[in-house]
């Protein structure tokens, strides 16, 4: 097939406060989530035929989390205006909500997080989920609901959406390969 696919990458917990030294603090940003979502944006760039949208978060969870209804409606952000644009254009294929999570207790490189009860979110998450187990990748899954604002409005509009969440104890290699699993699964799934 040769017309072209858009992606939407969001990454609502990028923007770091400097917390994080402090031990047991409240994890107040995705640490590792800007930097895979820019590797995957690489990749996906690199084939003609995706056309990705990266958007980051412009202020930090603790003072506005962008993945809730109420950070979301109060239309502050740029965040918020620029996901609302490109959801309301009819041509996005595919929406993928990138976070990241410490890694202290979890050990999984990576799990999916699947919205409870809607059939479609499942039958992606679950695509996903098994091609990068094939693939060698230590993943597991876990269900939200609606609080998972990005992921919702994904099925509201009727883009597929998927919800990723990596280890920040990954390399930089081990993310980049990972980046290009997940563009294979997006060039094999189209
Ligand atoms: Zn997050």
């Amino acid at each position: 097939m040769n017309k072209s696919m858009k992606i939407v990458i969001t990454v609502p917990h990028s923007k770091c406060n400097g917390g994080g030294w402090i031990l047991f603090d409240p994890h107040d940003c995705d640490k590792k989530s800007a930097s895979f979502a820019r590797k995957l944006n690489k990749a996906f760039k690199r084939e003609s035929k995706l056309n990705t949208i990266l958007i980051l978060g412009d202020v930090n969870r603790i003072e506005c989390d962008l993945n809730r209804k109420s950070c979301h409606d109060s239309k502050k952000y740029e965040f918020s205006k620029k996901l609302d644009k490109f959801l309301k254009e009819d041509n996005t294929n595919l929406l993928l909500d990138i976070h990241s999570f410490p890694g202290n207790h979890i050990t999984y490189e990576l799990y999916i997080l699947v919205l409870s009860g809607d059939k479609k979110s499942m039958n992606i998450s679950k695509s996903l989920y098994v091609f990068l187990k094939k693939n060698g990748v230590d993943i597991a899954a876990t269900e939200g609901d609606k609080t998972n604002h990005i992921l919702y409005l994904g099925y509201e509009y009727s883009i597929p959406s998927v919800l990723v969440e990596i280890n920040e104890r990954l390399s930089d290699t081990r993310m980049r390969e990972l980046s290009n699993l997940i563009k294979k699964w997006v060039l094999k799934s189209d």
